[in-house]
C-alpha cells in the first residue's frame, strides 16, 4: 500500500515536507520519496494531510480511570471491572493517534494482558511498554494503588525479579513522595539509594530499562546516583541535578498536565483535597524545573501520566501544549512524542520516526501540527504496527 500526496513531519524535528508518498511493506514502511516519484499501486489520497509517525505516550496508568478520583475508583471497582476499563482505554489511546504507550503501574497485570491482546490482533490498542507493579517503600507513594511494597535491598530486588517474572519490560521505583497518596510528602525521598541502587541492578542486568518516580531533589540525586534511565515527573529539579541528567543522558517526562489537571478541576470537580492541596503547591515549581531542563539540554519525552484526575486516556495534545507553552517549538514537541520518545524507551529502531525499515505506525490530521499543536487532534488515519485502526478519509 502507498499512502499519497501528503504533507510529511517525519518526527526527526526535520521540518515538514510537501508532497510525499510512504510506501509500505506488510508491517513496514518500505519506502519515503516525493510523490511523482511513487509507482503506481494501491493508494490512500492523503492530499491535504499532514502525515507523522504515530505519537508515543510515556507515562500512562491503563487501570486509573481518570475520573475525578480514580484511587477510590480502582479500590472499589471489581477487577473484572478495572480490565474492562484498561481495555477500552487501550482502544481510546490508540484511536487518538497514540501508537506505543508505557505503561507505570497497574493493577494485578491487567495491562501486560492487554499488551499481549493487541500484540496478538485480539483487541485494538497502541503497543504497551509494561512495569508491572512500582516498587515502592512500605507506605510509600503508591502503596495502596498500583505498588508492590518493598523494604531493604534484598525485598527491592525480590520485588523487581517478580515484576520481571510476570512479563514486565521496564521497571518502576518510586523514589519519592506524590501527589495521589495521602499522608505521603512529595518533596520527600523514600527508597534508599541502596535500595534503588539494588532495584537499578536487577533490572539492567535483566536488560530493561527503569523508570523512577521522583519529585524531591534529594530523590533525584539518589536516582541520578544509581543510575535510573528516567526521571518522572521532576518537580523540584536544581540547575545542578538538571546538568547532571543531560551528562548521564537521563530522561525527564515531565508529565505536566497531571498536576494542571488537577488544579483546574479542583475540589468543584470533586478531586480529593489532599491531591488539590498538593497539586497547588508544586504546579509553578514543576513548570520551573521543565524549563531548568529544557535549558540544560536534558532529554524531554512525552508522557501525560493518564488516568489521574481528570487525566483522561487518549490524547497527549494538552501535555504537548503545556510543553511548548513553557518554550518547546512544536516540532520539538512533537520530536518528544516521536523519535525522541522511542530512543528513550529503546524503541529507535521499531518506532518514533517515518523512515524505511521501521514499522508503519503512522497517522494523518488535518492542518498544520508545525504551527498548531491542536491539529495532532484532528485524527483522520491511524496506522500501527501496520494495522489500519482508524479510517476517517
Ligand atoms: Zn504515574
Amino acid at each position: 500500500m502507498i499512502l499519497r500526496g501528503a504533507t510529511l513531519i517525519d518526527g526527526t524535528g526535520a521540518p515538514p515536507l510537501r508532497d510525499r508518498a510512504v510506501v509500505l511493506d506488510d508491517r513496514r514502511i518500505a519506502a519515503v520519496v516525493p510523490d511523482h516519484q511513487a509507482r503506481d499501486g494501491a493508494a490512500l489520497d492523503l492530499g491535504g494531510l499532514t502525515l507523522l509517525p504515530g505519537l508515543i505516550n510515556c507515562h500512562v496508568h491503563l487501570c486509573l480511570s481518570g475520573d475525578a478520583d480514580p484511587s477510590r475508583t480502582l479500590s472499589d471497582e471489581t477487577y473484572a471491572a478495572t480490565v474492562v476499563g484498561a481495555v477500552v482505554h487501550a482502544r481510546r489511546t490508540v484511536e487518538a493517534g497514540v501508537t506505543t504507550v508505557r505503561d507505570l503501574g497497574g493493577r494485578e497485570y491487567a495491562e501486560i494482558a492487554v499488551r499481549d491482546g493487541v500484540r496478538a490482533g485480539i483487541i485494538a490498542g497502541p503497543r504497551v511498554l509494561c512495569a508491572g507493579r512500582a516498587v515502592c517503600m512500605t507506605g510509600g507513594h503508591g502503596w495502596r494503588m498500583l505498588g508492590r511494597q518493598a523494604d531493604g535491598v534484598d525485598d527491592v530486588r525480590k520485588a523487581v525479579r517478580e515484576q520481571l517474572r510476570a512479563g514486565a519490560d521496564v521497571i518502576k521505583l518510586v523514589a519519592t513522595g506524590g501527589v495521589m497518596t495521602p499522608g505521603v510528602d512529595p518533596r520527600a525521598a523514600q527508597l534508599t539509594l541502596d535500595e534503588l541502587r539494588a532495584g537499578v541492578d536487577e533490572a539492567h542486568r535483566a536488560r530493561r530499562r527503569i523508570a523512577a518516580h521522583a519529585m524531591a531533589d534529594e530523590g533525584i540525586a539518589w536516582c541520578l546516583d544509581a543510575g535510573i534511565d528516567t526521571i518522572e515527573h521532576g518537580v523540584f529539579l536544581t540547575e545542578a541535578l538538571a546538568a547532571r541528567m543531560a551528562t548521564q543522558g537521563t530522561a525527564l517526562v515531565a508529565t505536566l498536565i497531571a498536576p494542571h489537571a488537577i488544579v483546574e478541576g479542583g475540589l468543584a470537580a470533586g478531586i480529593p483535597e489532599f491531591a488539590v492541596k498538593k497539586s497547588s503547591a508544586l504546579r509553578e515549581r514543576h513548570l520551573e524545573s521543565f524549563r531548568l531542563a529544557l535549558r540544560a539540554g536534558v532529554a524531554i519525552a512525552a508522557g501525560t501520566d493518564a488516568g489521574t484526575p481528570l487525566n483522561p486516556h487518549g490524547t497527549i495534545v494538552p501535555e504537548l501544549a503545556l510543553m511548548a507553552a513553557a518554550g518547546l517549538e512544536p516540532l520539538q514537541a512533537i520530536r518528544s512524542a516521536t523519535s525522541v520518545a522511542a530512543r528513550v524507551l529503546g524503541l529507535e529502531s521499531e518506532t518514533g520516526a517515518v523512515a524505511p525499515g521501521l514499522v508503519a505506525d503512522l497517522i494523518a490530521v488535518e492542518g498544520d501540527p508545525a504551527t498548531d499543536l491542536k491539529a495532532l487532534d484532528a485524527v483522520r488515519l491511524v496506522i500501527a504496527d501496520g494495522r489500519t485502526v482508524l479510517n476517517r478519509l
